[in-house]
């Protein structure tokens, strides 16, 4: 039987694929550090891209998602050149002059694409359910799946939020860090942070203020309760260099999805 976790919009078709809910062309080699998973532990070797992937979407549904690769690929290559840029444009003179760096995306796409790895790493769970519906791994609530599918955008406090703090250093290691976030009170899944190459969001898949949970980002930071806030639908990332900008990517949340 086909295994697909977006079977509750019906329309399945009789064949399984194998779902890279991280998309193997973000990276630059074919091994990546990877922690944070249940099946990962820590200080361990490279692994193959390949390992993150499932077989949890039917081939109708993933080739629906496909767009949201093309765009997190983009993003992530987007962000590797404006880093590099950064970096060599701070080794040179003061006076030096560039043509800053600019790249446009769709807020709620990048959202879309966080939706589709939280999705991915739930699965990876030994006996998860979810907030809210108290359903296993691969039965995410309706609203999860309509908002990864471009239906109806997730509602505040659901959704993305830009979790790396100012100073944090961003390496640009070609890497993939996670921390499922659980309800204090029930154990369900609520959401996860998610680092690519060091870069840190948060998404939040319940209803539940993110203020009410004590959490520490990737570097040990306090966040949320008791400490800073994520950034709710961050819209501008800078990259500065000389005391000048180097490179500014846009994130458009009002633009009317596709
Ligand atoms: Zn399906």
């Amino acid at each position: 039987m086909v295994k697909c976790y977006a079977a509750s919009l019906g329309n399945c078709s009789d064949a399984q694929s194998r779902e890279h809910y991280i998309p193997k062309a973000i990276w630059s080699v074919p091994k990546v550090n990877v922690e944070g998973f249940s099946w990962t532990s820590e200080n361990a070797e490279p692994l193959p891209v390949e390992r993150l992937a499932s077989n949890i979407l039917c081939t109708t549904h993933n080739s629906d998602l496909s767009y949201l690769d093309a765009e997190c690929q983009r993003l992530f290559n987007t962000v590797r050149t404006f880093h590099v840029n950064q970096l060599e444009r701070r080794d040179r003179p003061r006076s030096s002059l560039w043509q800053v760096d600019r790249a446009d995306f769709d807020g709620t796409t990048i959202e879309r694409i966080f939706i589709k790895i939280a999705i991915g790493i739930a699965q990876h769970e030994k006996d998860l359910r979810w907030a809210g519906t108290n359903t296993a791994a691969i039965d995410p609530p309706k609203e999860v799946i309509n908002a990864l599918f471009g239906k109806c955008p997730l509602v505040s406090p659901m959704g993305l939020y830009f979790a790396t703090s100012v100073g944090e250093l961003v390496t640009n290691e070609e890497s993939v860090r996670i921390q499922t976030m659980r309800h204090p009170k029930t154990d369900c899944f609520v959401g996860a942070f998610i680092a690519v190459r060091d870069w840190q969001w948060f998404i939040n898949l319940s209803d539940i203020e993110f203020s009410q949970y004590a959490a520490r980002s990737m570097s040990g930071q306090q966040i949320g309760k008791d400490g800073k806030p994520p950034v709710y639908h961050l819209e501008t990332i800078n990259f500065p260099a000389k005391g000048k900008l180097s490179g500014q990517i846009n994130i458009d949340w009002d633009r009317v999805d596709r």
